[in-house]
């Protein structure tokens, strides 16, 4: 492999009914994206909405040769969306993250430049997480001991999607169920460095989420 400018970057972003969101997200990613300064491809999975999701994503595809889109045939949960992501990606280094502006495109370039320095998985912490407590938190408090403990790689912060890969960590790895938070656990087994990296977090801007405390406990 050459130099690091030349890594090209996969963005993976699961959509389900964010017709709402998308314009902004775009025009954010866009211009952080541009101070990245590396190759990258956008992937949208588009998993299922009944919304106007497909359409505006369709028009971005047409002003940006490097947005792709994964059309799914139906609402199959967001794991299934990001290992479709996966699958398709070209990319050398991974960065999945959230459609609702929930996470901040502005941290993709600080999670890379960890990669960068030698990491295989750089790890978003939702520092300042704005969720509900009770409801999401909380729950999200115990579950991150309970999967430190048992794949004893220490996180604060498993459920947090903005994360960045090497390729090579995902190779392996078959996601199902609520899998895809649990890739450092699997990572760390086959000994991947990892760090974890404060990133911004935001409330949901528009729309609704689509999971509660049952998520959790799966
Ligand atoms: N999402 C998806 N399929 C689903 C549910 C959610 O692709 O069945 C997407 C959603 O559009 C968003 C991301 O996954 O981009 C996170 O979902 P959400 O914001 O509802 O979860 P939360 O932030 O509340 O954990
Ligand atoms: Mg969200």
């Amino acid at each position: 492999m050459g130099g690091k400018l030349e890594e090209t970057v996969s963005i993976l972003i699961p959509i389900y009914n964010e017709e709402g969101n998308l314009s902004l997200l775009y025009d954010r990613l866009d211009s952080a994206l541009k101070k990245m300064g590396r190759a990258y491809e956008i992937i949208f999975v588009d998993d299922g909405s009944s919304d106007g999701s497909l359409d505006i994503l369709l028009d971005l595809r047409e002003k940006n040769p490097n947005v792709k889109i994964i059309s799914l045939s139906r609402n199959f949960g967001q794991t299934a969306a990001l290992s479709a992501g996966i699958d398709s990606s070209k990319g050398d280094i991974i960065i999945p993250m959230d459609g609702d502006l929930q996470n901040d495109p502005e941290d993709i370039l600080p999670l890379l430049q960890k990669i960068e320095e030698g990491n295989d998985v750089v790890s978003g912490w939702r520092k300042g997480r704005k969720d509900p407590f009770l409801t999401r938190r909380l729950p999200s408090i115990i579950a991150n001991r309970i999967i430190s403990w048992i794949g004893g790689v220490y996180l604060h912060d498993y459920g947090c999607t903005l994360k960045a890969y090497r390729r090579d960590i995902l190779k392996n790895i078959k996601l199902y169920g609520e899998m895809h938070r649990f890739i450092p656990a699997y990572a760390g087994a086959v000994g991947a460095k990892i760090i974890e990296v404060p990133v911004q977090h935001y409330p949901r801007r528009l729309g609704k989420t689509k999971y509660g405390l049952e998520r959790t406990i799966k």
